[in-house]
């Protein structure tokens, strides 16, 4: 008889109870406080909806994830997604941290720049960068990771304009065992289309061919889909020592580290389930330290991570506007969040938390957004105790493309605060006023005047 394999017993803390057959009881506590800041006094300053951003929280986050890195890899630099929340304390933040910035327009570059990062520490990332930005990121001495070989052409072109030699990089996709795979964005692996894109690069003398870059997904939940990430790079990148004695001076695994959301149609929730720092970063640096690079010419690992390290820093203070039945029964209930500011409740089950004390009867409900459009529904169903009119409640997790997505549609954006590192808010952002918002349009003379 062959010997059983052994497997390492491993003991995983999970943060909620057992599902029993009714599923997952959602509350036991309610949360009257964000950070020592109470959610009445909160909602009553700044009105609701509130986005409410916890700096502690994103610093914290930060340096757990760098430290998962630093601790497996001698070289680590992350960059700031600005896509994932460009408000600028929120930005300020992480760049105080260290943290360079991680572009993909234009409008994102310059206010990088106006954030105080220097050039020389922009990542410069997408498909629309147009002749303006490259120059722009050219005479700044920029990362310019190039997306297709149109850009690649025209960098060419404007590198002979200047003494200035670009500093590029290439995006790369590749298989990594993800399906569907993310093939739109750069030159692919497999097909030879990436290795055609160095080859071109490596032969234009005004060109510095600097580092490789990948971007497999968003909200992965697998750590071996980077490892193969990091393997076809580091193999490129050996490649190109081979072939043309070249050292590329960085790896690029680009973000999408799951943040702890919990994806619709999940049974457990994703706090106990999704991959942590040290899980990602495991994966990756054991890849780049086993391939056969040198050991004093390992590349610097960028990270571009977003969603993993602001989600769980940002809360949404809301309020009850009524309770109904519907036609067959349930328990439905009108909020003052709309799926307008609340993009990710789309795809996310987002955990709601009443903000006051609640009794323990608790009854299957949905909720809707105050927007008079049928999509407008927050959670299909949620297992929440009762809420009267009036009454507040916290969605947690909402830090990550809320705040960038979201949408000026039927009400007004609501105001942003950030509760410092001194357990004070601070008003990061304002809510938009009618003003603000028809300050951008203009009416013909002919239509000047109602006939009413
Ligand atoms: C959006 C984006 C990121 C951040 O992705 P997350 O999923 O939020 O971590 C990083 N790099 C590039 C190129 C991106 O487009």
């Amino acid at each position: 008889m062959s010997k059983l394999r052994y497997e390492r017993p491993v003991i995983k803390k999970l943060e909620t109870d057992m599902p029993n057959k009714f599923g997952l009881r959602t509350e036991y506590k309610p949360m009257t406080h964000i950070d020592e800041v109470a959610v009445k006094d909160l909602a009553g300053q700044y009105g609701s909806p509130l986005f409410v951003i916890s700096e502690e929280t994103i610093r914290r986050t930060y340096n757990e994830a760098k430290k998962a890195f630093t601790t497996r890899y001698p070289k680590v630099q992350f960059a700031w997604s600005y896509k994932t929340n460009y408000l600028n304390a929120v930005c300020k933040v992480f760049h105080q941290e260290g943290s360079w910035a991680e572009v993909v327009s234009g409008f994102e570059y310059d206010k990088a720049l106006l954030n105080g990062v220097p050039g020389n520490k922009i990542i410069f990332n997408g498909p629309d960068k147009n002749e303006n930005d490259l120059e722009k990121a050219i005479s700044n001495n920029s990362f310019i990771h190039i997306d297709h070989l149109d850009e690649l052409y025209t960098v060419i072109e404007l590198s002979k304009k200047t003494d200035k030699k670009p500093r590029v990089a290439i995006r790369i996709n590749m298989d990594t065992g993800i399906y569907p795979m993310w093939d739109r964005f750069g030159f692919n692996y497999e097909n030879g289309q990436a290795w055609d894109a160095l080859n071109k690069i490596m032969r234009s003398p005004t060109l510095e061919l600097v580092g490789l870059h990948c971007h497999i997904g968003t909200f992965m939940l697998s750590p071996e889909a980077y490892a193969a990430a990091a393997y076809k790079l580091a193999d490129l990148a050996l490649g190109i020592k081979k072939k043309y004695d070249h050292n590329i001076k960085y790896i690029d695994m680009g973000g999408g580290f799951a943040s702890k959301n919990t994806l619709k149609g999940s049974y457990l929730p994703g706090s106990d389930i999704n991959p942590t720092f040290d899980d990602f970063a495991e994966a990756i640096t054991t890849a780049l330290t086993n391939s056969n690079f040198e050991p004093d010419q390992l590349p610097t690992l960028f990270l571009e991570t977003g969603r993993a390290l602001v989600d769980e820093a940002g809360f949404l203070i809301g309020s009850v506007i009524s309770n109904k039945r519907s036609s067959a029964g349930k328990r439905t209930t009108i909020i003052d969040i709309g799926v307008n500011i609340l993009f990710t409740s789309f795809w996310y089950d987002h955990k709601i938390t009443p903000a006051q004390p609640f009794t323990h009867y608790a009854e299957e409900t949905t909720l809707y957004g105050p927007l008079c459009m049928n999509i407008d529904v927050v959670r299909e169903s949620v297992n929440l105790p009762l809420l009267n009119k009036g009454d507040y409640f916290v969605i947690h997790h909402v830090g990550a493309y809320n705040m960038t997505q979201w949408m000026q549609f039927i009400t007004l954006r609501p105001n942003v605060v950030m509760i410092g590192m001194d357990k004070k808010p601070y008003l990061i952002r304002q809510s938009e006023t009618l003003e603000m918002v028809t300050k951008l349009e203009s009416v013909p003379e002919h239509l000047k005047k109602a006939n009413l």
